[in-house]
């Protein structure tokens, strides 16, 4: 169907706000103008041709400016975005030195958002002349997003964005604004659900996480020595079935060795092998806390974020252990002390996030180590 013309968002006179067609009356009635230009704009909701905004200047019906399409669907994401009361942030997978590392995605609550070319201060545009397309503040940290509708984030800017050092997430939209016939609701749904449009143009982890591997690189370039994994003994999938306890020079080990990797929409790529994945974990997160129990084991890391969040596994030294009373009683625990439990994307681990989430566990833990052992015997209130 005929229309390069058309532009699928305007801005309404009468509410500020982007709008799609499908929102608005018939022609000159929806009071709407131009995103760039800022020209009158009619409704054409006729039954030949799609429908879509038309540009009305002195009278009579004109073509469209230059940037018009650019400028309708990079406000429209914007207001989106801003809009938003969670947003799923995707993995940082990291390459270097021929190694991987990832952090993996995770689904965060925004307090509030900005739209920072809206503010009178204007003061994103700083020394640095940086100013993102939005400001979401999250508790604890604040997410830049960057919309591209043509080209992407160059080195120049991600370099200036580096001295901001805020994570931005980048939703590249050029691929999409030539196609025409979006809604609101349609690019809502792309721009949450489509991940081959996000990427991090600038994470904070992200340089942390070279230097890591690279200095990996180098430590392994020595003799290697056998990386004892510390999750010996838990229980997985398999019951009684403990994954291999050692995997012979898996810290000098290549992104290849993992394979088959796996897409875990929390933790990016990871081995498809239950064994292997823990060891990859292992490798790739900060070391655990380990606590002795009666007839079980727990480990307790810090989310590598450094987010506040914990992950707990528990696992039981022989099929008929303790396990399940130790996991009711971290469940119990949590409730009381505020902290919010959720099953995590292997068996046997729980996600728990909350104030002083680390400590208090380590705490709670300890208790549980100690009275074990004092007894011989799981705490009096298992
Ligand atoms: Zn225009």
């Amino acid at each position: 169907m005929k229309n390069d013309e058309g532009l699928d968002f305007a801005l309404s006179r009468k509410t500020g706000h982007m709008v799609d067609v499908t929102m608005v009356a018939r022609g000159l009635a929806c009071d709407c103008v131009c995103a760039h230009c800022g020209a009158l704009l009619q409704a054409k909701k006729g039954r030949k041709n799609r429908h879509h905004f038309a540009h009305y200047v002195a009278g009579r019906a004109t073509g469209l400016c230059g940037g018009g399409r650019e400028s309708a669907l990079h406000a429209a994401a914007r207001q989106l975005v801003a809009g938003w009361c969670t947003i799923e942030l995707p993995a940082l997978l990291v390459e270097e030195a021929g190694r991987r590392a990832s952090i993996p995605g995770r689904v965060i609550s925004i307090r509030s958002s900005e739209l920072p070319d809206d503010m009178r201060g204007a003061t994103y545009w700083g020394r640095d002349r940086v100013r993102p397309d939005v400001v979401m503040h999250a508790e604890g940290e604040t997410i830049w997003a960057e919309i591209l509708v043509t080209h992407a984030v160059g080195d120049s800017k991600r370099a200036r964005l580096g001295r901001h050092a805020i994570s931005t997430l980048e939703f590249d939209l050029a691929g999409m604004h030539r196609e025409g016939s979006w809604t609101l609701a349609t690019l809502e749904h792309a721009l949450r659900t489509d991940v081959g449009i996000q990427r991090w143009a600038y994470h904070v982890e992200e340089a942390r996480l070279r230097r890591q591997l690279r200095e990996d690189s180098e430590a392994s370039a020595r003799p290697l020595t056998r990386m004892e994994v510390p999750w010996t003994g838990v229980a997985h999938d398999h019951e009684g079935e403990a994954p291999d306890p050692v995997l012979s020079g898996c810290a000098g080990s290549k992104a290849m060795d993992w394979a088959p990797l796996v897409f875990d929409p929390a933790m990016g790529l990871i081995p498809r092998d239950p064994a292997k994945r823990l060891a990859f974990i292992a490798q790739v997160y900060p070391e655990p806390t380990r606590y002795e129990l009666s007839g079980a084991v727990a480990f307790l890391r810090r989310h590598p974020h450094g987010d506040g969040s914990c992950w707990v596994t528990i696992g039981g030294r022989s099929p008929g252990g303790r396990k399940s009373a130790y996991d009711a009683a971290l469940s119990e625990f949590a409730r009381s002390a505020g902290l919010h439990c959720v099953d995590f994307a292997i068996a046997g681990t729980r996600e728990v996030r909350g104030p002083q989430c680390h400590e208090q566990l380590d705490r709670f833990f300890s208790a549980l180590a100690r009275s074990t052992a004092a007894e011989g015997l799981p705490a009096s209130d298992l």
